[in-house]
């Protein structure tokens, strides 16, 4: 039986993509559940456009689940821009804890963050009007203790900061940094933090020849993500934040070139599930 199961709602960076060259990998940005056997309780990472169908989904097929925790990597479009959209939001039963964990935090003002994204200027109804109930959660720990595990998060180089997160339980450790760009050599530190997980998703938008021309974007290539995977005895490795200018055909010949050197790695596709 999975003790966890994660799934992805969104898998590309930067911008939605709506074409037929997608499908396969998808369109849409930043979203991913997880869900214990139980269902007790579900949290998702990021509110990308992805958000948007799990909301719909959860209303539907899962009317009794009163609160969702959303963490945040960072703040940037492409990872809250289908917070507006999503439906449970606009239940008044529901209570929606929004989260962000660790030190050197550059961000401020969580409600704020939101409040501003739906200003009348840009979108027709105001976060304090939605219906639900917020909490929103700031920690400047780098750690925190959850029910049966600890989740501890590792500051990335960005533009404008971002997290990575791993989350540690009895049975299995998973850890997930989108929207990290190295230097030159691989931090030991970065290393550390993945160490021996049983899955780390990790960002992989460019090519290494790409990446040469996208310095200071904030991203990864696919063979850092490999690097890391390695160095860090990782058992699976799933990249993610695919440029929204690679389609399918340039996708799936990228992940049979990793896959040659990294046996068990995959690019995310939307929809993709993982039980653990
Ligand atoms: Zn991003
Ligand atoms: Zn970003």
């Amino acid at each position: 039986m999975p003790k966890l199961t994660l799934q992805f709602h969104g898998t590309r960076g930067g911008v939605p993509v709506c074409d037929l060259n997608y499908l396969e990998f998808g369109g849409n940005t930043t979203c991913i559940s997880m869900y214990n056997h139980e269902r007790e309780r579900i949290g998702i990472l990021d509110a990308g456009t992805g958000i948007r169908a799990l909301g719909k989904h959860l209303c539907k097929n899962y009317p009794d689940q009163r609160d969702i925790f959303i963490t945040f990597t960072h703040f940037h479009w492409d990872h809250i821009q289908g917070f507006p959209f999503f439906e449970p939001a606009y239940d008044s039963e529901m209570e929606i804890h929004i989260l962000t964990l660790g030190v050197k935090r550059k961000f401020t003002g969580l409600h704020d963050i939101f409040a501003a994204q739906m200003q009348e200027v840009y979108f027709p109804v105001a976060l304090d009007n939605m219906g639900c109930k917020f909490n929103f959660l700031e920690y400047n720990d780098i750690t925190a203790l959850f029910q049966g595990g600890t989740i501890s998060s590792i500051p990335q180089n960005h533009p404008g900061g971002s997290f990575g997160y791993r989350l540690e339980t009895e049975d299995f450790r998973l850890v997930i940094c989108t929207d990290v760009e190295h230097g030159d050599e691989i931090d030991e530190e970065f290393i550390e933090f993945c160490k021996g997980a049983d899955l780390l998703i990790h960002d992989a938008q460019f090519t290494s020849e790409e990446l040469q021309n996208r310095r200071g974007w904030g991203h990864s290539s696919y063979d850092q993500a490999l690097e890391i995977a390695e160095r860090a005895e990782v058992s699976q490795l799933i990249m993610t934040h695919h440029d929204p200018d690679h389609d399918d055909a340039f996708l799936r010949t990228a992940e049979k070139n990793c896959q040659d050197r990294f046996k068990d790695c995959a690019l995310a596709r939307e929809g993709m599930k993982i039980e653990m």
